[in-house]
């Protein structure tokens, strides 16, 4: 697999299965734009990572759901290094709570950080890459928004949204040579899920086939097939990564 010479942005680059996957991306070959919202150190660390391994690297400090943020980000990408070939939409948030209890802000927060933002990138990327005579978006959902979670009312309203936004995009751009993807990774070891306790960790263990979480890592590996020319002919699919959970 290799993704030599592809200039690829990463939402949420700055921590967790985001920095993996673009760490990931670097290893294989292609330049990383990474956004972050308030991790600038970090940030910073990943891009020094990536250099050093010898590609072009680059963070930038944007809300997901800045609807001009994101078009100025790609706009800069594509002036400084000529194309963006992938876009990976990975940037979301938890607010949990159950309905009864849930806030409009805890609803709102999650809907513009997880759903908006895809339509924000995803739009921004869209004439780029038709002038680029193709390319490849990744947007990363969960297996919440197929199997629902209680107490996740506004994760899985927002994780089965970018299913459907998803597919309607493939079917849009098909032709254009541009194809998108959902990745819907399962449990895995990140600050998001840590903060979880040891008995709900166990039950999570239990309800997964494979009797473990998953690593930022086997996402990546995942998000790299389908961002390099070996998936050349998968567009509008859902990939659980998710070690047989939600199956
Ligand atoms: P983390 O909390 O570890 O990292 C989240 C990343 O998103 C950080 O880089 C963070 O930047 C960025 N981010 C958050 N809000 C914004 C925002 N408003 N604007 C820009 N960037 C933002 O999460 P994970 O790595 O665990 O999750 C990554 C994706 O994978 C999410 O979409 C999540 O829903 C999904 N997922 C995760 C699962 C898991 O078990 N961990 C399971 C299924 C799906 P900053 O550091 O600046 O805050």
């Amino acid at each position: 697999m290799d993704l030599k010479g592809k200039n690829c942005l990463i939402t949420g680059g700055s921590r967790g299965i985001g920095k993996s996957i673009a760490l990931q991306f670097a290893a294989l070959g292609a330049n990383i734009a990474i956004t972050y919202s308030r991790s600038a150190e970090a940030a910073q660390e990943v891009v020094k990572e990536a250099e050093t391994i010898g590609v072009k690297a680059k963070a930038f400090q944007a809300d997901a759901t800045d609807f001009n943020a994101a078009d100025d980000v790609i706009q800069t990408v594509v002036k400084e290094w000529g194309s963006l070939d992938v876009l990976v939409n990975n940037a979301g948030i938890t607010r949990d709570n159950l309905i009864l209890r849930m806030t409009e802000e805890q609803w709102d927060d999650v809907i513009n950080t997880n759903l908006k933002s895809i339509f924000n990138y995803s739009k921004a990327a869209a004439k780029p890459m038709m002038r680029n005579r193709g390319g490849s978006v990744i947007n990363i959902s969960s297996v919440v928004g197929i199997s629902g979670n209680a107490g996740q009312c506004n994760y899985a309203a927002s994780k089965a949204g970018i299913i459907g936004f998803t597919k309607s995009y493939a079917r849009e751009f098909a032709s254009r040579n541009i194809r998108a993807n959902v990745v819907a990774p399962g449990y895995i070891l990140t600050e998001m899920t840590g903060t979880l306790n040891e008995s709900v960790l166990e039950q999570i263990n239990s309800e997964t086939p494979m009797g473990r979480a998953g690593n930022p890592e086997e996402i990546a590996a995942t998000v790299a097939f389908l961002a390099s020319d070996l998936s050349s002919y998968i567009t509008g699919t859902v990939v659980r990564v998710d070690g047989g959970m939600a199956m």
